[in-house]
C-alpha cells in the first residue's frame, strides 16, 4: 500500500468513533433481523413445514422489538421508567428456547423455565438496575444454554450444521456471560462488564440468525436429496437411490471377483387388486409386500421399489443358488401371509425373476436379466420363481403352501 493509501485508510478509520460503531452495530442487527423475517414469511407463504418456523418467527419479531427498545434507551438522555430492554431480552431468550424446542420436538422444561422467565421479568419492578442487570444476564444465559442443549441434540439427529450453530450460540452465552459477571466482581467495573455482556449477546444473536438460515437451507437440501432417491409410499429407495446405494457393492464385486445377484419381484394381477379393492387398498398391499421382502433380507442387501407393484433386490456376495433360495422364501411368505386392507383380506402372490453375475457388474444389465427371468415366471403361470444364467432356465414349481 502506498503512503497516501495509508493516510486515507487512517483518516477513514478515525471517523469510526464509538457512536458510529454503535449505529453500525444496530444497522447490521436490524438488517439481519429484517432479512430473516422476510425469509420466514416467504417460507410460511410457500406452505412449508419447516419445524420450529412459527416460534422462530415470533423470536425474530420479539428480538427486533427488543433491539429497538435497547437502541432507544442508549440514544436517549431521559431514563426509562422501567428497564424495557432487559425485560425484552429475558422474554426473547425464553422464546428462543421455545423455538429451539419446537424445532427439535423436545418440550421438556418449558413450564419450569416459563415460570423462571415470569419471575425474572417481574423482578424489574422490585430491584435496582444493577441487580436487574445480573438477573437479566443470568436468565438469558439459562435460556440460551437450554436452547443450545436442545439444538445440539437435534443437530446430532439430523446432521444439520445450522442447528449446531444454535448450540454454539448457547455455549458462547454459557461461557461469556458468567465470565463478564466474574470480571465485574473482580474489577468492580460495571460499565465494561455491561459492554462485554452486550458484545456476547450480539455475537450469540447473530449466530442464532445465521444458524437458523443455514439450518433451513440444509434441511431443504436434505429433503431434495431424499425426494430424488426415495419412494414416498414405502420409504424404500427408488431406482435412482438404488443406483447410488449399490455403487460400493459393484466396486467391491469387481475388486474381489465376487458374486452379485438381483431379484426382481412383481405383484401378480395388481391392476385387479386396484380395480376390485380400490387404489388405497392397492397402496396398502404394496407397503405390506415391501415389509415382507425387507423382513427376509440381510442388512447388506439393497431393496428398492422400481415400479407400481415391482421391487428390485440386489444381493451382494450371493450366488445364483443363494438368490433362488431367498426368492422362493419371499414367494412363499407373500402368498402365506394374509395382506389386509380396509378390513378385507386380499390374496396376493408375486412372481420373481433372478439373475446373477461374477466380478464386474452393470446394474442395468443385471436387472435386465432379472426382468427376462420375470417374464418367464409370468409366462409360466405367475406365483413362481424363474432365473436366467446364460440361457433361460425354468426353475420352481407352482406349489403353494396351505
Ligand atoms: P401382472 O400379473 O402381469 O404383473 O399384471 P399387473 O396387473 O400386476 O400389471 P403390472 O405389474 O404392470 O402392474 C401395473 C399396475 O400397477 C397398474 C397400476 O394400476 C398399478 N399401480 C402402479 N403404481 C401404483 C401405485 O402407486 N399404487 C397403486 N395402488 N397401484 C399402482
Ligand atoms: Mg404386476
Amino acid at each position: 500500500m502506498t503512503a497516501a493509501g495509508h493516510v486515507a485508510t487512517r483518516t477513514l478509520m478515525e471517523h469510526l468513533h464509538a457512536e458510529n460503531w454503535f449505529q453500525l452495530h444496530f444497522g447490521l442487527i436490524f438488517l439481519i433481523t429484517g432479512v430473516l423475517l422476510l425469509v420466514v414469511y416467504a417460507l410460511s407463504d410457500a406452505n412449508n413445514t419447516i419445524p420450529g418456523l412459527g416460534l422462530f418467527a415470533v423470536f425474530f419479531m420479539s428480538a427486533l422489538l427488543g433491539w429497538v427498545a435497547f437502541a432507544l434507551q442508549q440514544g436517549s438522555n431521559v431514563p426509562m421508567m422501567v428497564d424495557v430492554p432487559s425485560v425484552a431480552s429475558v422474554m426473547t431468550s425464553y422464546i428462543f428456547f421455545l423455538a429451539a424446542g419446537q424445532r427439535a420436538k423436545i418440550y421438556q422444561g418449558r413450564y419450569l423455565l416459563g415460570a423462571f422467565c415470569l419471575i425474572a421479568c417481574l423482578s424489574v419492578f422490585f430491584v435496582v438496575p444493577q441487580q436487574m442487570f445480573v438477573i437479566q444476564a443470568l436468565a438469558a444465559t439459562v435460556f440460551y444454554a437450554s436452547a443450545g442443549v436442545v439444538s445440539a441434540l437435534y443437530s446430532w439427529q439430523t446432521r444439520n450444521l445450522g442447528d449446531a450453530l444454535l448450540a454454539i450460540a448457547g455455549l458462547i452465552m454459557l461461557i461469556g456471560v458468567p465470565f463478564a459477571l466474574f470480571e465485574w466482581l473482580q474489577q468492580g467495573d460495571l460499565k465494561s462488564a455491561q459492554q462485554l455482556t452486550f458484545s456476547i449477546y450480539s455475537a450469540a444473536y447473530v449466530l442464532v440468525a445465521v444458524g437458523f438460515l443455514a439450518g433451513v437451507v440444509i434441511e431443504y437440501q436434505q429433503k431434495l436429496t431424499q425426494m430424488a432417491t426415495e419412494d414416498p409410499l414405502t420409504q424404500l429407495l427408488n431406482r435412482r437411490g438404488l443406483e447410488h446405494a449399490v455403487q460400493v457393492t459393484i466396486a467391491h464385486a469387481s475388486r474381489q471377483q465376487s458374486h452379485t445377484a438381483a431379484v426382481l419381484i412383481d405383484i401378480d394381477h395388481f391392476e385387479g387388486v386396484n380395480s376390485n379393492f380400490g387404489h388405497d387398498a392397492g397402496d396398502q398391499v404394496i407397503l405390506q409386500v415391501g415389509e415382507v421382502i425387507q423382513h427376509k433380507c440381510r442388512t447388506s442387501d439393497v431393496l428398492a421399489r422400481t415400479g407400481g407393484g415391482e421391487f428390485l433386490l440386489v444381493l451382494p456376495e450371493t450366488d445364483l443358488d443363494g438368490a433362488r433360495i431367498l426368492a422362493e422364501r419371499i414367494r412363499e411368505d407373500v402368498s402365506a401371509i394374509p395382506m389386509v386392507a380396509n378390513q378385507q383380506r386380499i390374496p396376493i402372490t408375486v412372481s420373481l425373476g433372478v439373475a446373477g453375475a461374477v466380478g464386474e457388474i452393470k446394474l442395468d444389465t443385471l436387472s435386465g436379466e432379472a426382468g427376462r427371468a420375470m417374464t418367464l415366471a409370468k409366462m409360466g403361470g405367475r406365483n413362481r420363481v424363474a432365473s436366467v444364467e446364460n440361457k433361460p432356465v425354468y426353475l420352481s414349481s407352482r406349489e403353494q403352501r396351505g
